[in-house]
C-alpha cells in the first residue's frame, strides 16, 4: 500500500458509508428502510427527460466548454439576477458535475496551506473532508437545538482570527433543515464588514426546499457581493441527483480560476446533463414547488409521528428533508449485546435490529443527534418511525 498521505487522511463520506451498509443488508434479503440518503424520491420531471432526449437524438455528444455551454451559463445568471439578487454574468459562472465540485473547486482555489475557513455546525458531511484536502483548517461554531440550530453572529465575530479565509454554511441546511433568515444573514455580513479579506461560501443547493416562503441570498448585500462564491446545483430541486450538475457563481477572476482548476480534473460536466439543466432553468418552477410542497406535508407528518417518541428531543425544520433530533437520552442504554454510547452506536442498533437506515449526527460534527431523511413515500416514513419507536423502546 503506498498510498498518498492526503488520501490517508481523509475519512469516507458517512452519508455513503451508511448507503453502502444499507445496500449490502438489502442485498442479503433484509427489509431495510432507508431514510439515510440525502436525495429526493422524485423522479426527474418529464420535461427535462425530453429536453435530454432531445439532445442525444441531435448529437449534442461532444466536449463543451469547461465552464459549460454558454446558453447554460447565461440562464443560471439570469436566474441569479432575477431570484436572488446577485449581480453576475454568464462569466461569472462555472458548471461543475455538481454542487460537491463546485464547493471543491472554490475550496482548492481559495486555501493555501493552514488557513481558516468557520463553518456553522452541524454541517454537511463533506465540508471539513474537502477543506483538509484543500490543506485548510475547519473551525467548526455550533448551533443548538434550542435555537434551531442556527449559530449567532457574536459566535461567528468570536471565532475570525488573522487565519480566517472564508466562511461556509449551508442554508437552507444539511442535516438540520434550519434556514437563515434575511435578517439573520445580515447580521453575518455586517460583522463581516469589518474583515474584507474573508471570503463567504454560500451553499443554497437546497433553496427551493424552504418552507419559510423567502430565501435570501447573502451575496444580494451589496457590500458583500464581490467576495461571496454562491453554490447551487440541479439535484435537490429539480430531483437531478444523478445526472450530476451544479454550479458556482463569483467574482470573474475566481470564477475563472475554478475554470482553469476544473480544466485539468474533470473538464465539463456531461453535454446531455447541461442541456437537460437548460430545460429545468428556462421553463416553469412548478414541478419543484411540487416538490417542496410534499416535503413540507411530509415533515409535519414525521414531526407528528416523532412526537410520540418521548425520549427523542425535537424542533422545526424550516427546509430541506431532514429532521435531526437529539438521541442522547438513549445514550448509556443497552439491548441484548448492543451497548450505546454515542450515535454511531444507535444507528448501527436501528439499522441491525430495526431495519432502518439513519446517518449518525457524528458524521455532521453533532453526536447526540441522528439525520432522517423524509425524502421518503408516506408508507415507509411511517413504518419507518413505527420501528424506530419500537427500536428506541427495547433499550433499557
Ligand atoms: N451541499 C449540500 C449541503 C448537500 O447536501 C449536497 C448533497 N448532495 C451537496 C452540496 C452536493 O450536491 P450535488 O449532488 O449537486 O453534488
Ligand atoms: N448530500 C447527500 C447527503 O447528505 C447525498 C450524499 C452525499 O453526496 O454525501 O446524504
Amino acid at each position: 500500500m503506498h498510498l498518498s498521505d492526503r488520501v490517508n487522511a481523509l475519512a469516507e463520506s458517512e452519508t455513503i458509508a451508511m448507503a453502502k451498509k444499507a445496500r449490502e443488508l438489502t442485498a442479503q434479503g433484509h427489509n431495510i428502510i432507508k431514510l439515510n440518503f440525502g436525495e429526493p424520491d422524485f423522479p426527474t420531471p418529464q420535461h427535462i427527460k425530453d429536453g435530454a432526449k432531445k439532445a442525444i437524438d441531435d448529437n449534442f455528444s461532444f466536449y463543451t466548454p469547461v465552464a459549460g455551454i454558454p446558453e447554460l451559463r447565461k440562464a443560471i445568471a439570469e436566474k441569479l439576477n432575477k431570484e436572488n439578487g446577485l449581480n453576475w454574468k454568464a462569466e461569472n459562472i462555472v458548471v461543475s458535475t455538481g454542487a460537491k465540485q463546485s464547493i471543491a473547486n472554490a475550496l482548492m482555489c481559495l486555501l493555501n496551506k493552514g488557513d481558516e475557513v468557520i463553518v456553522f455546525s452541524p454541517y454537511w458531511v463533506s465540508y471539513s473532508e474537502i477543506i483538509k484536502l484543500s490543506e485548510g483548517t475547519t473551525v467548526l461554531i455550533h448551533g443548538t437545538l434550542e435555537n434551531g440550530f442556527k449559530v449567532t453572529a457574536s459566535q461567528l465575530k468570536d471565532a475570525i482570527t488573522p487565519r480566517t479565509k472564508a466562511v461556509l454554511y449551508s442554508s437552507p441546511a444539511n442535516p438540520t433543515g434550519a434556514v437563515f433568515s434575511k435578517t439573520e444573514l445580515e447580521s453575518f455580513a455586517e460583522v463581516l464588514k469589518d474583515y474584507p479579506n474573508i471570503y463567504v461560501i454560500a451553499d443554497e443547493i437546497y433553496e427551493y426546499i424552504n418552507f419559510t416562503g423567502e430565501h435570501f441570498s447573502i451575496g444580494s448585500i451589496p457590500y458583500i457581493h464581490d467576495r461571496t462564491i454562491t453554490i447551487n446545483g440541479f439535484s435537490k430541486g429539480y430531483a437531478m441527483t444523478g445526472w450530476r450538475i451544479g454550479y458556482m457563481a463569483g467574482a470573474t477572476w475566481f470564477a475563472n480560476a475554478c475554470d482553469k482548476l476544473q480544466g485539468q480534473i474533470t473538464s465539463a460536466t456531461c453535454s446531455i446533463t447541461q442541456k437537460a439543466a437548460l430545460t429545468a432553468i428556462t421553463t416553469s418552477n412548478e414541478p419543484s414547488l411540487e416538490m417542496a410542497r410534499q416535503y413540507q406535508r411530509r415533515r409535519d407528518m414525521v414531526l407528528e409521528l416523532l412526537k410520540e417518541i418521548t425520549g427523542l428531543k425535537l424542533y422545526v425544520p424550516d427546509g430541506a428533508f431532514y429532521v435531526f433530533p437529539d438521541v442522547s437520552n438513549y445514550f448509556g442504554k443497552s439491548y441484548k449485546d448492543y451497548h450505546i454510547k454515542n450515535s454511531d452506536d444507535l444507528a448501527m442498533y436501528l439499522l441491525n435490529e430495526a431495519h432502518i437506515a439513519l446517518v449518525q449526527g457524528s458524521a455532521f460534527g453533532a453526536d447526540n443527534c441522528v439525520r432522517i431523511s423524509y425524502a421518503a413515500s408516506d408508507e415507509d416514513l411511517k413504518e419507518a418511525i413505527r420501528r424506530l419507536k419500537t427500536g428506541l423502546e427495547k433499550l433499557q
